[in-house]
């Protein structure tokens, strides 16, 4: 099984917490897209003969794009892959882009999941991120898309944000589960640099929430949607009926993928290759047929490392068996040393020979991950 992504580098106007690569310049789109069919004939036999088991659509906004030129790119990659025919094919959208007519005919090409920007149904929440759109457009997106006949929507959430009080994070949670949508990703906010919220922050323009409250919002968000049918599948993901996203489990499960479009990431368990993350050099290497990537081959350290960030975000965890079976007996004792302080303070619990984070230790995740990895001295 392996997986497509696509990155589609526009956006009207950039949010205040994103990082992704983007462009607010429209005016290259025409010649991306030849680009980007370029890139993926060339690449047509890196991941063959396997099936193509998942296509995510990402940015960027990939709703920026005309029913057309969706249709378009998606009809050449039906050209170079084998496609399952169950393939999980999922679009990122931004709600004020979803009209009916728009998503009746994505579901007639084939997309059978949306994932919608919602971030937040409070206008001043969505105002000082600088989403284009209102709460309003997020409720009316999922109901627009439930009409079109999707089944499978998530919708994305931000918590942690500056002065969100947990009364106003409790809305937004009561929103998100009335719209009976299948899956929800939540994630706190990151303050990356290069971000305006960054440069606010640095400025002492906005503060950030107190650890305490923010770690009270995971609290509320686990509860509330676990006590709703939800699944905790993934430190920021939720899903209902086993309705993972096929196309992130894989990534979290090692499994191939092909990344196409400027600042795309692929991986094959040997190698992890990117693309530049720049539109200009992205055409200008694919019209002069020069590398817009680099690649690095994995070590078997690289390899030990991936397995533990990946695995133990999950919620099938790290398995001890797995690690005495494909790696040093140093890396194993290294590991069952370090995860032994989390099992003690509680951050970790160990599950005969399985190792999970509990609630407080996903919160912590990060800081946890660090003292796992292992790092060779030399
Ligand atoms: S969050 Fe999405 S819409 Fe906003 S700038 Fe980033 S990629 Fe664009």
């Amino acid at each position: 099984m392996a997986g497509i992504y696509i990155h589609i580098p526009f956006c009207k106007t950039k949010c205040h917490y994103c990082d992704f690569y983007k462009s607010t310049d429209f005016g290259s789109k025409i010649d991306f897209i030849a680009a980007l069919k370029q890139e993926i004939s060339q690449r047509k036999n890196e991941i063959t003969p396997e099936q193509i088991e998942s296509i995510y659509w990402g940015g960027g906004t990939p709703s920026i794009l005309k029913i057309e030129e969706i249709s378009e790119i998606l009809n050449h990659l039906k050209n170079q892959f084998i496609i399952s025919d169950l393939v999980e094919n999922t679009l990122e959208a931004n709600p004020d882009d979803l009209s009916i007519d728009f998503l009746k005919n994505l579901k007639q090409l084939g997309f059978n999941r949306l994932s919608i920007g919602t971030q937040s149904f409070h206008d001043h929440d969505l105002r000082s991120m600088n989403r284009r759109h209102k709460s309003d457009d997020a409720i009316n997106s999922v109901k627009y898309a439930q009409e079109a006949g999707f089944e499978n929507i998530s919708i994305d959430l931000i918590y942690g944000l500056p002065n969100q009080s947990l009364e106003d994070w409790r809305k937004n949670i009561a929103i998100a589960l009335s719209l009976n949508v299948q899956h929800i990703s939540a994630y706190h906010l990151t303050y990356h640099e290069g971000t305006v919220f960054y440069e606010y922050l640095k400025s002492g323009k906005i503060k950030e929430l107190p650890d305490e409250l923010s770690l009270d919002q995971f609290k509320l968000l686990k509860k509330s949607l676990e006590d709703n049918g939800f699944e905790h599948y993934e430190i920021s993901n939720f899903a209902k009926d086993g309705l993972y996203s096929r196309h992130n489990k894989a990534y979290w499960e090692r499994k191939s993928y092909l990344g196409f479009g400027p600042s795309a990431h692929s991986f094959n368990q040997k190698t992890r290759r990117w693309n530049v993350s720049s539109l200009n050099k992205y055409l200008k290497a694919i019209a002069e047929e020069k590398p817009y990537w680099e690649n690095e081959v994995l070590s078997f350290q690289d390899q030990y490392n991936d397995y533990i960030i990946t695995s133990l975000r999950t919620k099938w965890g790290i398995s001890l068996d797995y690690l005495q079976a494909n790696f040093s007996a140093d890396m194993v004792v290294h590991f069952e040393n370090e995860a032994n302080v989390f099992i003690q303070s509680g951050h970790i619990i160990l599950n005969e020979s399985q190792f999970n984070l509990s609630t407080e230790g996903l919160f912590i995740s990060d800081k946890i991950m660090e003292n796992l990895l292992y790092i060779e001295e030399l």
